[in-house]
C-alpha cells in the first residue's frame, strides 16, 4: 500500500531540484526513510537524453524514452513529495526556495516557498546561444522532449511546403536545406538521424525531392566531436561525406534570420569570409549555459565569485562556500564533462553519502543517550562504556567516506547509416572503434542503460516498427 507523505519533524527536509540524470539517480539509491524527501521539477518525468536525437525523426517515439517520476517515487520505502514547479529563487541564507507552477493549468496556489535543511541542485543547464542575434527566435534546440517533437514536425513541414504547387526552385532548395549548428555529439547524432530519415524513408515516399534534400553541419573549431580520438573524428567525417552531409569546420555562425544563417568561415590561409546560407530547418546545438536560478545562487555565495560554468563543488559535491547545499550534473563544476554518465554517478554518490550521514546521525544520538545514562546510573559503567566504544568504532568506519570518484566508461555516438563511434576503456586500455558492429554495441548499450523494463520494451518495439514499416511521415 502506498504511504501518504507526512513530514516527520524529527527528520531533516531534503529537497532535490530536478528530475534529470543527477536527481533521479540519487533518488533511486536514496533510503527515503531517513529524510523528508521533496522533489521539485517543472517536468514530472525523467528523460533518457541519449535517445532524444532518434525522437526527432520518429525512429523512437517520445513516450518510449520518458519515465514518469511517480513511477520511481512510488516504489520508495518512505513516501516522497513531488511538486511540478520551477525553482525560481534559492535563498541560501534563509534556506528557502521559491517555487513557481509554470504549467498551463494554475490553481490559487501558484507561487510559494519550500524550506530545506539539505538541498541538492540538479537543474541541469540551458542552451548556449552566446547572445548571437536571431538564434532564440528562429532555431530549434535539442534538449527537451518538446524540442524533438517540434523538429519532427518541422522536417515534414519543410518537405510538404517544398512540394507545394508552384514553389520556385530557389524556395525548394532553401526549404530542403537542413542546417545544424554545433559539431558536438548532439549536432553530429542529429545530422546522422536526419540523413537516415531522408535516405531510408522520405526519399521513397516523395522521390521528386531526392536530389534536393541537403544537410549541413557547421562547427567553429577545426573538427567535429572534439572529445573523440583523431581516428574516430576521421571516420565520422568520411562517413558524413558518404552520407552526403556537408561539414563546414572553422565556420562560426554570427547571425540568424528567419530564412538565413550568416557564418564566418576561416580559410586555410587564415582569410575570413562571410557566407549567407538560406535554410528551411535550423537546429542549434552549441552546448550548455548556466540557468538563471543557478546564476542567482552563485551571486549570493562569495566563494563562487570566480566560477563561470556553474556551481563549483568540492570532492564531496558540496557547493563551495556552503554547508548544506550539494550540486550534481550539468549545473555543477566538478572537473568533468557535462554528461549523463557523470551526472548519474554523482547522483549515486550523493545517495550513498546521505544514507551514511543518516546512519552516523543515528549512532551519534545513541552514543549521546548511552553517555547520559552513564551519568545518571554509574552502576553498569563498564558495560555501557564498552557499548559506547563499539558505537564509536562503527561510527569511524562509516564516517570514512571516500570522496567522489568518476569512472569513465567510454564515449559513444551514433553517426548515421547504422554506424556508431565508440571510445571505450576496457581492461585499462583505450579501445577506439567505429562501424556496423559498434552500432549494434551502441544499441545494446543504450538498451541496457534504458531506465525501466517498460522503456526497454517500448524502445525495441519502436526500432522494429520503424524498420518494418518505415518511419511515419505524417506531420502531427
Ligand atoms: P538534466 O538531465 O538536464 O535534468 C535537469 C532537470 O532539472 C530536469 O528535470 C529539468 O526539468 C529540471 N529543472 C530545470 N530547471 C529547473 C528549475 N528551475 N527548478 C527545478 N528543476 C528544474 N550524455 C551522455 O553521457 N551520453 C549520451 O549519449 C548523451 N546524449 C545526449 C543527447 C542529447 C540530445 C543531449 C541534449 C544530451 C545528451 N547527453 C548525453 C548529456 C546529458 O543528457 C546531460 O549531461 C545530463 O542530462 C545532465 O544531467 P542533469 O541531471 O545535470 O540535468
Ligand atoms: P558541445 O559543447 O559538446 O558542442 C558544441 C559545439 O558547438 C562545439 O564544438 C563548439 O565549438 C560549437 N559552436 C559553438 N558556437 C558555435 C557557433 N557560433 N558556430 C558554430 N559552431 C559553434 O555540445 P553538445 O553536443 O550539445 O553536448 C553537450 C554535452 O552533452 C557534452 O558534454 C556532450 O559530451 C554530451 N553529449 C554526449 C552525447 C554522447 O555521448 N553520445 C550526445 C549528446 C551530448
Amino acid at each position: 500500500p502506498e504511504e501518504q507523505f507526512e513530514p516527520d519533524p524529527s527528520k531533516k527536509n531534503l529537497v532535490i531540484l530536478g528530475t534529470g540524470w543527477g536527481a533521479v539517480s540519487l533518488l533511486k539509491k536514496l533510503d527515503t526513510e531517513n529524510y523528508n524527501v521533496i522533489v521539485i521539477s517543472p517536468r514530472n518525468y525523467f528523460l533518457f537524453t541519449p535517445l532524444l536525437p532518434s525522437c526527432t525523426t520518429g525512429t523512437v517515439e517520445h513516450r518510449s524514452i520518458m519515465e514518469p517520476i511517480r513511477s520511481i517515487t512510488r516504489h520508495k520505502k518512505a513516501a516522497v513529495k513531488f511538486y511540478e514547479a520551477e525553482a525560481t529563487k534559492i535563498d541560501a541564507e534563509r534556506k528557502v526556495i521559491t517555487i513557481d507552477d509554470n504549467s498551463d493549468i494554475k490553481g490559487a496556489s501558484q507561487k510559494t516557498d519550500v524550506s530545506y535543511d539539505m538541498l541538492v541542485v540538479s537543474v541541469g543547464a540551458e542552451n548556449a546561444t552566446f547572445g548571437i542575434p536571431g538564434v532564440k527566435e528562429h532555431s530549434c534546440f535539442l534538449k527537451e522532449i518538446g524540442d524533438a517533437q517540434q523538429i519532427r514536425k518541422k522536417i515534414m513541414d519543410c518537405v510538404e511546403t517544398a512540394t507545394f504547387k508552384d514553389q520556385s526552385p530557389e524556395e525548394v532548395q532553401r526549404l530542403l536545406h537542413m542546417v545544424v549548428v554545433g559539431g558536438g555529439p548532439t549536432g553530429v547524432e542529429f545530422a546522422g538521424e536526419l540523413q537516415d530519415f531522408f535516405d531510408q524513408d522520405i526519399k521513397k515516399w516523395i522521390p521528386e525531392i531526392s536530389d534536393k534534400f541537403r544537410v549541413t553541419l557547421i562547427e567553429a573549431l577545426p573538427n567535429v566531436l572534439p572529445m573523440f580520438s583523431k581516428q574516430l573524428i576521421d571516420y565520422t567525417e568520411s562517413t558524413f561525406k558518404e552520407e552526403k552531409i556537408t561539414i563546414m569546420t572553422k565556420t562560426a555562425v554570427k547571425k540568424v534570420t528567419d530564412k538565413t544563417v550568416e557564418a564566418e568561415a576561416t580559410g586555410p590561409d587564415g582569410k575570413k569570409t562571410m557566407e549567407i546560407m538560406p535554410y528551411g530547418l535550423l537546429v542549434w546545438a552549441t552546448g550548455n549555459a548556466v540557468r538563471p536560478v543557478v546564476k542567482d545562487l552563485m551571486s549570493q555565495i562569495p566563494a563562487q565569485k570566480d566560477s563561470r560554468r556553474g556551481l563549483a563543488v568540492n570532492e564531496y559535491l558540496v557547493v563551495q562556500g556552503t554547508k548544506d547545499i550539494w550540486a550534481t550534473g550539468d549545473c555543477a563544476v566538478a572537473g568533468y564533462a557535462p554528461t549523463a554518465q557523470v551526472a548519474s554517478q554523482e547522483g549515486a554518490f550523493l545517495a550513498r553519502l546521505f544514507n551514511t550521514m543518516a546512519k552516523t546521525d543515528a549512532i551519534e544520538s545513541e552514543i549521546r543517550v548511552l553517555s547520559e545514562g552513564l551519568n545518571v546510573k554509574p552502576g553498569n559503567a563498564a558495560e555501557v562504556s564498552s557499548s559506547i566504544a563499539a558505537h564509536e568504532k562503527q561510527l569511524r568506519r562509516i564516517k570514512d567516506i571516500k570522496p567522489f570518484h568518476y569512472t569513465h566508461q567510454g564515449s559513444l555516438a551514433y553517426i548515421g547509416s547504422e554506424r556508431a563511434v565508440a571510445d571505450v576503456s576496457w581492461l585499462n586500455g583505450n579501445f577506439a572503434t567505429g562501424g556496423g558492429l559498434t552500432y549494434l554495441f551502441w544499441r545494446s548499450a543504450y538498451l541496457s542503460m534504458c531506465f525501466s523494463t517498460r522503456n526497454r520494451v517500448l524502445v525495441v518495439l519502436d526500432w522494429l516498427k520503424s524498420k518494418a514499416f518505415g518511419r511515419d511521415v505524417s506531420r502531427e
